[in-house]
């Protein structure tokens, strides 16, 4: 095969580290970009270095946004008693979708999984804890992931937030098992939400 000109081969090379994109459609993503007329390109590169440049963690969820605190830290309409900790932005997504929930959130940013040696140091949850020993804090929902990681991660979360005398809810069973919250449709995340039981 003849070799690839430098900027091609090295454009299917970044593609492919994408998740899901294989190398098949890394090259046809490429050439596409190459035929396409140049201002496209240029937007989806401008996008890619905005997405880094102009976003930042919000200083009390931690969720991603352009403006810390974010905005739904910032409304004053929510519920700011209630905090539902969630792995990835990705779920607070899932979660606002259903249009049920008014309270705030906490973003961990994963789970704890002693195979990936990810511990509870490498996730939000030292500022969790500081979050709710200086707010005004009524009820925590565990909204973690209903596999193996966001269940011990939930259990390890109940054994430090209980003792602060703060009502700690988990999400109700009915949403599937071993998947992630962001792929659980509306109905039944709503439906997991209101029928949340105290642990
Ligand atoms: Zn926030």
């Amino acid at each position: 095969m003849a070799k690839l000109a430098t900027p091609i081969a090295r454009l299917i090379e970044e593609f492919s580290r994408l998740p899901g994109i294989g190398p098949k459609t890394a090259s046809r993503l490429t050439f596409y970009l190459l035929r396409a007329p140049k201002e496209q390109a240029l937007a989806l590169s401008e996008a890619i270095r905005e997405l880094k440049e102009k976003t930042t963690y919000c200083e009390i969820c931690f969720n991603i946004t352009d403006e810390s605190p974010c905005a739904i830290c910032r409304d004053e309409e929510r519920d700011h008693t209630t905090i539902c900790v969630v792995e990835e932005p990705l779920d607070v997504l899932a979660l606002e979708r259903t249009g049920e929930y008014r309270g705030v959130y906490h973003v961990l940013h994963g789970a704890i999984s002693p195979v990936e040696g990810i511990g509870p140091d490498d996730l939000r949850i030292k500022e969790l804890i500081h979050r709710l020993h200086n707010g005004n804090i009524r009820e925590v929902i565990l909204a973690t992931n209903p596999n193996l990681e966001g269940e011990a991660t939930a259990m390890y979360l109940y054994r430090l937030i209980k003792p602060l005398g703060i009502k700690v809810t988990r999400l109700a069973r009915g949403l599937p098992v071993g998947g992630d919250l962001e792929y659980a449709d509306e109905i039944t995340l709503a439906r997991a939400l209101e029928g949340r039981r105290e642990m």
